[in-house]
């Protein structure tokens, strides 16, 4: 179970979260929508560890992550979170099959495991012909399948998700949005998706939607 309590940020002046309290059920998709600035980027990167707040608790069972010093956060993020965030991209002069394996290889993962366990992931997403291929030779779909297998590689409990069928054709999309569904179901994965899809949010356990750095309820008016 993830808890984030009484969330504040700001930059400068502004204050982009206003004391944003969630709790994650552990195997529950929950989408996260809002309009433009509403600050679901900011509350990702807080949730995922990859951003700290001006104050308020993170705790993943329990665990309080914002005390754990740099190297064990560094951990900590490896070997339970996955992140499938549009600025986090595939590095080009990597194949398909290297750019899965690395977040094994930094968790200390062998390298045999490593490249076994990508291989598996990328036949899983259908792409068992394309792990020689560098991100430049594949389409924005394929690209996406591989973002998430890497996010997967470690087998995390917990997978972040910024926009992450943003640059995807329907098609492309609904079968993101489907392996996301199996994943839930299969390995009880939760998933926390910031999202402007209205299919993906609606078929979600639970909706969150924010407003001007709050949690609001969705017919509320400001
Ligand atoms: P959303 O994801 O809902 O569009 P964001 O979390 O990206 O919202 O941004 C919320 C607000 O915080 C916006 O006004 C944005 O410009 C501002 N913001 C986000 N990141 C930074 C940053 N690193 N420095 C300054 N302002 C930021
Ligand atoms: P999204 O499209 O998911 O809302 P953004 O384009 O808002 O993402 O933000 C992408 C990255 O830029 C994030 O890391 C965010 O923190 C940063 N960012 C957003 N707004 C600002 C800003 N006004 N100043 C500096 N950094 C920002």
């Amino acid at each position: 179970m993830i808890e984030a309590k009484n969330i504040i940020k700001r930059y400068g002046n502004l204050e982009v979260l206003k004391g944003v309290d969630v709790t994650i059920g552990d195997g529950m998709i929950v989408s996260i929508v809002g309009p433009s600035g509403a600050g679901k980027t900011t509350l990702l990167q807080i949730i995922g560890t990859l951003d700290k707040p001006d104050s308020g608790t993170v705790t993943y069972d329990g665990v309080d992550v914002l005390r754990l010093k740099d190297k064990r956060l560094a951990q900590f993020r490896n070997k339970n979170i996955g992140f499938v965030f549009q600025f986090h991209q595939l590095l080009p002069e990597f194949t398909m099959l290297e750019n899965v394996a690395i977040p094994a290889l930094i968790g200390g993962c062998k390298q045999s495991q490593a490249f076994k366990r990508a291989a598996e992931l990328l036949d899983y997403m259908g792409l068992s012909d394309r792990l020689e291929h560098k991100p430049a030779e594949l389409s924005g779909g394929e690209r996406q399948r591989v973002a998430v297998a890497r996010a997967l590689v470690n087998k995390p409990a917990v997978i972040l998700a910024d926009e992450p069928s943003g640059s995807l054709d329907t098609a492309n999309k609904q079968e993101l949005h489907k392996l996301f569904f199996t994943l839930r179901d299969e390995m009880k994965q939760t998933f926390v998706i910031v999202t402007h899809d209205e299919s993906l949010a609606g078929n979600s356990d639970r909706i969150l939607h924010m407003r001007d750095g709050m949690i609001v309820e969705p017919d509320s008016v400001i």
